[in-house]
């Protein structure tokens, strides 16, 4: 998050990082100035955060202080009441959706499959913003939803009902659909939510893997320390605002945690990869 401009910073919170892991790529990206709001309720009211092309960036902060609500925005599903989302440099409510579509995907925090779809149906729809009206399905298109299910691990539930597996299976379904879309840009709401731990960390292993191979991922996590682990950027939000953001290394302090989550802990390297493990304190 090299060149974040403009985030807002409080007392006690810190600004460190926001010069490390900064590439000269242009930002994928941006929030500027941003006021996001529902009908009855402004989340933020001007939000500055810059999403660098090729990175893994991870939002975290307390449960409502508008994490998903960023994610919305970055998603075209959510329309600034005020200030600037930009996709490459152009205003997001301009480019056509299914246009978007092509370049930033999507796994919402929630979704209901259709009654009685299966699978490989489901999945399939992840193929939409890729259809015109001139091209219809492909073999493209079927090798694409082939290689999502194998990802996501779903190759012999192809023909089962959605409605029929498990949460976390389902939760790997709709993975499966937003992978199948093939984005350079992959937004992820709480994606690891339903699953057991191996699974959480299957997941987290498919995003670094697609990360690798380039897709810029923009994930909301819970989990401070899987952040930590798999995030090269890291934006800290609350209330609304976000008041830090960097490499995970500078920006996960004690003090930060405490300010933040209001939750009095240690911060030691953790003994397997090295980055900010969170040790909460006895209260
Ligand atoms: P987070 O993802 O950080 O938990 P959200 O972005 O989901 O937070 O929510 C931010 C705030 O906006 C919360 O107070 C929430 O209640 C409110 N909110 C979320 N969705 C809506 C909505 N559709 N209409 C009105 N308020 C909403």
């Amino acid at each position: 998050m090299g060149a974040t401009s403009g985030a807002t910073t409080e007392p006690g919170v810190s600004r460190a990082g926001l010069a490390s892991g900064a590439g000269t790529a242009p930002p994928r990206l941006v929030a500027a100035g941003a006021e996001l709001a529902y009908e009855r309720r402004t989340v933020a009211e001007s939000v500055d955060v810059e999403v660098r092309d090729g990175s893994f960036t991870v939002i975290v902060g307390p449960n409502g202080c508008g994490k998903s609500t960023l994610l919305r925005a970055f998603a075209r599903l959510l329309k600034p009441r005020s200030g600037s989302i930009l996709l490459d440099g152009r205003e997001l409510g301009s480019i056509p959706a299914k246009e978007a579509a092509r370049t930033v995907g999507l796994l919402p925090q929630s979704s209901t499959a259709p009654d009685g779809i299966t699978v490989s149906e489901l999945v399939a729809r992840g193929r939409y913003p890729h259809q015109g009206l001139f091209r219809q399905w492909s073999a493209r298109d079927r090798e694409a939803v082939d290689a999502a299910l194998r990802e996501a691990d779903l190759t012999e539930l192809a023909d089962a009902p959605v409605d029929e597996l498990s949460g976390g299976q389902q939760q790997r379904v709709w993975v499966a659909m937003a992978l199948a879309q093939q984005t350079p840009v992959l937004l992820l709401d709480e994606p690891t939510t339903f699953l057991d731990i191996a699974h959480q960390y299957d997941l987290l292993d498919l995003f670094a893997r697609l990360h690798r191979q380039g897709t810029t991922i923009v994930a909301v996590l819970h989990d401070l320390n899987q952040a930590a682990r798999y995030a090269t950027d890291l934006v800290v939000m609350r209330d609304g605002d976000v008041v830090a953001t960097g490499a995970p290394a500078d920006v996960l302090t004690e003090e930060l945690v405490a300010d933040v989550f209001e939750l009095p802990c240690l911060v030691v390297p953790d003994p397997v990869t090295g980055s900010p493990m969170v040790v909460p304190r006895r209260r």
